[in-house]
């Protein structure tokens, strides 16, 4: 009998270091799968569809939103991104633990949606280290880095509505955090519900 798997929204501003993050929590706990989000923006150099994003135009964007096929969606810095309904079913109906790397606003909508999903904010140390670590991807032009500094501000303001908040000042020490919420989260006795009734039923076969 299995655990009930875990809905986790992880977000944090870009150039937070979420996809570092995300990489890492992989090679430690194998029963964690990241749902692949739908973008209408560009495709940067280094990323492959399907494996990064789906990459969609506008129109058929539009479209799973009229079709009701997203769990989440919203614009950010003038693009598109959405979750696919039927990607996080078909990993959670597989018993995995599912990350999903979203904005505030998507965050907001999957709290309503499932209430016993785990938000988690990624905090940068600073501004300053925020605005250098985008400089340093050199994946943004001047305009796209103002927008998205200016849109990080109103996410940390954000940040109270989410259930834990992990600085990255150190990757490694901010996976570790974030590997004890999802541990800590795994054991509530509301997920356990399954394995003690498991436990339970053994008990009255020794009777
Ligand atoms: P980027 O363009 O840097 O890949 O992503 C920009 C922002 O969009 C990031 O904060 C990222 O977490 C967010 N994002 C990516 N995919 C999704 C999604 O499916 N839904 C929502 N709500 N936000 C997303």
């Amino acid at each position: 009998m299995s655990n009930k798997g875990l809905l986790i929204v992880l977000s944090g501003p870009s150039g937070s270091g979420k996809d570092t993050i995300i990489e890492k929590i992989f090679s430690i706990n194998k029963n964690i799968e990241k749902s692949v989000s739908m973008t209408t923006r560009k495709a940067r150099n280094n990323e492959v569809d399907k494996r990064d994003y789906i990459f969609v135009s506008e129109k058929d964007f539009k479209e799973i939103i009229s079709s009701n096929g997203m769990l989440e969606y919203t614009q950010y810095c003038g693009n598109y991104y959405g979750t696919l309904k039927r990607s996080v079913d078909k990993l959670m109906e597989d018993g995995k633990d599912v990350i999903l790397k979203i904005d505030v606003n998507g965050a907001k909508q999957i709290k309503e949606k499932c209430s016993d999903s785990v938000s988690i904010f990624i905090l940068p140390p600073s501004i300053e280290a925020l605005s250098s670590r985008l400089v340093k991807r050199s994946t943004e032009t001047d305009e796209s880095l103002k927008r998205r500094l200016e849109r990080a501000k109103q996410e940390i303001e954000s940040s109270y509505i989410y259930d834990y908040v992990v600085i990255n000042d150190n990757v490694d020490n901010c996976v570790r955090d974030i590997c004890n919420i999802i541990n800590a989260e795994k054991l509530k006795s509301d997920r356990m519900k399954n394995i003690i009734s498991g436990v339970l039923s053994q008990c009255k076969n020794h009777q």
